[in-house]
This record gives C-alpha cells, structure tokens and sequence, in this order.
C-alpha cells in the first residue's frame, strides 16, 4: 500500500512553488462522514498530546495560520483547536497595527504573543500579513519587505530553537469557492457581521496576492518551521487536514515526554515518602 504522506502538502526547502498546481478542492476521494469520524478521532489524539506537551513544559506549538478573507481561518480554529482545553491554548489575532505596533518593527507585536512553554497557541493571521497586505498594498517600499523574508526565517529560527514547535498553515481556496462564501455571508444575518466591503475590493488584487503568497511560501519554508498548503474549498476536508496536521507534528515527542513525566513522578514520589518517613 502506498504510504500516507498526509493530507496537506508539506513544503521545507526553498523550492519555488506555483499555487496554481495545487488544486483547492481536493479530498483525496473521501466523503464528508469519513472525513468527519477521523477528524474527530486525530483530536482526540491531540487533546491527549496537549496535555502531555503542557505537563511537560519544555516545549510550545505555534500554528500560524494564513489565507485568503473566506478561506475558513475563524472556522478552522473552531473546529480543529476550539476542542483543545482552553488552559494552554488560546488564539491571537492580528488586525491593522495600531499606532504604537507602527512605531516599532514589525515582529514586535508578534513576538510579544508567541507562546509560553507548554502552551500551544494559534496565529489568525500574523507576521506574514507585512509581506502580504503590506506588499500588495505597499504599506512599506519594496527595499523594507524584501527584507522580511530573511528576517521571518532567522525569527522563527530563534523560536524553534527556543523549544517552540512551528506550523503554518495556508488555507488555499479557490477564486469561485470566495465568491461563493461572500455571496453566502450577505443572505445569513448571523454571518453579517463578517460582512466587509473590503472583502470584494481585496478580490481585486487575487493576482498580486497569489504572487505575494507564492514568494512567502517559497522564501519561508524551511524544515524547522514548514508551510503546509490545505486544500479548503471543502471544509471537512480542510478540518480534518489540519487536524492531522498539529497530530503529526506532536506525536513523534511523545514517547520521550511520557519517559520525561514517569521520570519526573519518580522524584515527586520519592520526595513524598520522604517526608512521610520523617514525620513518624
Ligand atoms: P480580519 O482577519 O477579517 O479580522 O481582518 C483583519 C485585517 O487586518 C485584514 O484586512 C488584514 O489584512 C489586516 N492586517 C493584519 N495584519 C496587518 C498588517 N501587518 N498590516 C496591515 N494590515 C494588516
Ligand atoms: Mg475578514
């Protein structure tokens, strides 16, 4: 049988990538209800993994996760990390900087959010937003963001090598399917709030943002801190991408986290019948 390699494509070298050549509405021929059940069956795995990674609290997982307005970054973080326990794992999102983000780099406000040992925490966006709003709609002149690349990689160089995990993940949609969820968003008074014209004029620069997210993926792929390109038009597929995506990244820590907790129960243990021993 051929070897499961995973369900999003994983990208770690500095090979340059056409998004055009991976199809948004992929599903690796599952339906919806299998999809589902295994969906459900990696985060049950990942809550298990989390409260290893928490009790062990030598490392953090960072997911950072990009995509174009409607590619399911709120839905995804619903439904693949909304189940994870809210002690260690909070979201930050990253809007328009203020004034005060402004006047400093533009990592700043990124690293101040990054997590704690043992935690895991979830990007909605976040410093790859300066090499793409920023250059689509030069916030900043070509000398400053061309920069940036090499910047974000010697940055999440200095996180991994901090005993942070890093994933990042780009939910790739199609042009047709955004139309589709826009068109959606003005008939369900629920999802009104999401409504921005801002979205259809963003729509407009589809081009130089496929352009501007090609050189990211290509200039900041690296093997300590991968991109993962997710089919989403389909959002069972896309949840159940992502969730294997977190499960495979912690899995292979496991056996040495659970050999690091007997261990340290050990000690604990022997520190208590110590004590106890005293006392009589
Ligand atoms: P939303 O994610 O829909 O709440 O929108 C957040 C908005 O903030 C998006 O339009 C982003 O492009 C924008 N944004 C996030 N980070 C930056 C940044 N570094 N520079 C400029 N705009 C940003
Ligand atoms: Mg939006």
């Amino acid at each position: 049988m051929k070897k499961h390699l995973g369900y999003a494509h994983r990208l770690d070298d500095d090979r340059r990538i056409k998004l055009a050549d991976f199809d948004p509405g992929e599903d690796a021929g599952l339906n919806r209800e299998d999809a589902e059940k295994q969906t459900a069956g990696l985060i049950e795995e990942l809550v298990e993994l989390q409260e290893l990674l928490y009790a062990v609290g030598s490392q953090s997982l960072l997911v950072v996760l990009q995509g174009r307005d409607t590619s399911g970054k709120d839905g995804t973080i619903r439904h693949v990390t909304g189940p994870l326990n809210s002690q260690s794992c909070s979201v930050d999102s990253f809007k328009v900087p203020t004034e005060e983000e402004l006047a400093h780099d533009f990592l700043w406000r990124v690293h101040a959010r990054t997590p704690l040992a043992g935690d895991i925490k979830i990007f909605n966006r976040s410093h790859y937003e300066d090499v793409l709003v920023g250059r689509v709609h030069k916030l900043a002149p070509k000398e400053i963001w061309s920069q940036r690349y090499d910047h974000i990689n010697a940055f999440e160089r200095l996180l991994t090598d901090s005993g942070t995990i890093i994933l990042k993940v780009y939910l790739h949609i199609s042009k047709k399917e955004q139309e589709q969820r826009l068109l959606e968003r003005e008939k369900d008074s629920i999802k009104s709030w999401k409504l921005s014209v801002n979205d259809w004029k963003e729509r407009e620069h589809w081009n130089d943002y496929t352009a501007a997210y090609e050189d990211a993926l290509s200039r900041c792929s690296t093997k300590h801190a991968p991109w993962f390109i997710v089919p989403a038009d389909k959002k069972w597929f896309r949840n159940l991408a992502v969730a294997e995506i977190l499960r495979d990244a912690l899995t292979p820590f496991k056996k040495t986290w659970l050999k690091q907790l007997k261990e340290t129960g050990q000690e604990r243990k022997k520190e208590i019948d110590e004590y106890r021993r005293n006392r009589v």
